[in-house]
């Protein structure tokens, strides 16, 4: 089986540049969710102290993530504001000091076996930084070790323009290399895979320098065919084996882990510090000076533009993500999160819409899908509101990838439809669950 995809324009126009720290921004917005799961729980109110590192949110539930300071200062006020999916979420505001004060109390977390391990992970605030924000803790809860077969260690970086992995593998390869010794330590997994495009070379080189020096770590160059760094294709395509439909990467034995989430872990079991802050790629056609961010989060897209010497034009798209997976901002005062991998600005030409026209029953959406759906099919089951029909065609599995979308001569806007028909078929299979 050969799982497809679709090449795309590489445009890490940024990968040479080391990351320019900046100073706290004025102030800093909090969403409480920036992870998948409920969202946190505010822990401080208007008026209170903070430094960088306290915490000021706390995990509500099983799938959450604590939330810490990134600045120090004082908090402003606690506000509903409109976050990259539209919805209304709780922020905190802080205003910063601009003197980055650490949080007194902040120590290395003390860790001796699984289960420190994991509730340090779990303290540290850490998710998903490719993107996902998914809480990582959760990916190492196990009563048997024997099922984790190996660490799939995710560096393709497969979007256009981002580039903040590629900076955390040249500039960070200590504690990557730290964060497997504790991936192997406390989980007990021998085998780790590097799966990395083949568009990286330095970074290729670092990894394979790391892998040299350290047992049981191997590199896997993959050709820069997007979406490599999707989970199920990384894991097929470094391993060879499938994740079963509807299943998770540990029914075949397997952690998949960004490298960025990996280097942090590492930091923070040695410093304690908790996540406050984040390397950014700025770039887009609207930017004038492209360039990796490290900078408060919280920090706002108007705040990092600036960073990167402005804008040429009036943006007329401010995209969380690359051009392919990434989210409208709703506004220039939209703040990064914690899964804020890249901000991009895009100019009028690069973000005009084309022109859509009538399906013409080509199959290249279905011949690109990575899990051979057929968007074409679900387009049209959307458009009778077939939930059924959606359900049969399994829209549910589809992973947002925008392949289909990218390669129709028509230009459907199939990836939209998809996001919809999956809220269509949700609510069909709940009102099932209620026996409505
Ligand atoms: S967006 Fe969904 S349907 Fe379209 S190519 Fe990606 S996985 Fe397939
Ligand atoms: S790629 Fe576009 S035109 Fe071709 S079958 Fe799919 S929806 Fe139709």
């Amino acid at each position: 089986m050969k799982l497809h995809g679709i090449h795309v324009p590489h445009r890490k126009n940024t990968a040479q540049l080391p990351p320019v720290r900046i100073a706290p921004p004025k102030t800093v917005v909090i969403p409480m969710s920036m992870h998948i799961g409920r969202p946190a729980k505010p822990v401080v109110k208007r008026g209170d102290e903070v430094k960088v590192g306290t915490l000021i949110a706390q995990a509500d539930g099983y799938i959450s993530a604590p939330i810490h300071s990134s600045v120090s200062g004082k908090v402003q006020k606690i506000d509903e504001i409109t976050i990259m999916n539209g919805s209304k979420v709780p922020c905190i505001l802080i205003d910063s000091d601009g003197l980055q004060t650490p949080d007194e109390n902040i120590t290395p977390p003390e860790v001796h076996d699984l289960d420190s391990f994991i509730d340090a992970v779990k303290n540290s605030g850490s998710v998903g930084l490719g993107g996902a924000g998914f809480p990582t803790f959760v990916k190492f809860v196990t009563k048997d070790l024997s099922v984790f077969k190996y660490v799939i260690i995710n560096a393709a970086e497969c979007e256009p323009y981002i580039t903040s992995d590629t900076r955390t593998m040249l500039d960070r390869t200590d504690s990557i290399k730290k964060g497997i010794e504790a991936l192997k330590k406390y989980l007990g997994v021998k085998t780790f895979i590097i799966g990395i495009e083949d568009n990286k070379p330095e970074a290729i080189a670092k990894m394979k320098e790391l892998a040299a020096n350290t047992d049981g770590v191997s590199v896997k160059v993959l050709p820069a065919m997007y979406p490599q760094g999707g989970e199920k294709v990384l894991i097929y395509n470094c391993t060879g084996k499938i994740v079963p439909k509807g299943g998770l990467p540990l029914d075949v034995g397997a952690i998949v882990i960004n490298v960025t989430t990996l280097a942090f872990i590492a930091e923070y079991l040695e410093t304690g510090m908790p996540l406050v802050e984040k390397c950014v790629t700025v770039d887009g056609s609207a930017v004038k000076e492209p360039k990796n961010v490290i900078a408060p989060i919280g920090t706002t897209f108007a705040d990092l533009l600036e960073a990167a010497g402005g804008c040429k034009e009036d943006p007329a798209k401010l995209l969380y993500g690359g051009p392919m997976m990434g989210i409208t901002a709703p506004s220039a005062d939209s703040p990064i999160m914690k899964n804020t991998n890249a901000v991009i600005a895009m100019g009028k030409k690069e973000a005009k819409p084309p022109r859509t026209t009538a399906c013409i029953n080509c199959g290249s959406c279905i011949n690109h899908c990575p899990l051979r759906l057929d968007p074409r099919e679900i387009a049209l089951a959307y458009k009778t509101n077939d939930a059924e029909a959606l359900e049969k065609l399994c829209v549910d599995l589809c992973m947002e990838c925008g392949c289909c979308s990218y390669i129709c001569p028509a230009h459907r806007p199939l990836v939209q439809t998809n996001k919809l028909s999956k809220l269509v078929l949700r609510q069909y299979q709940n009102s099932k669950k209620e026996g409505k």
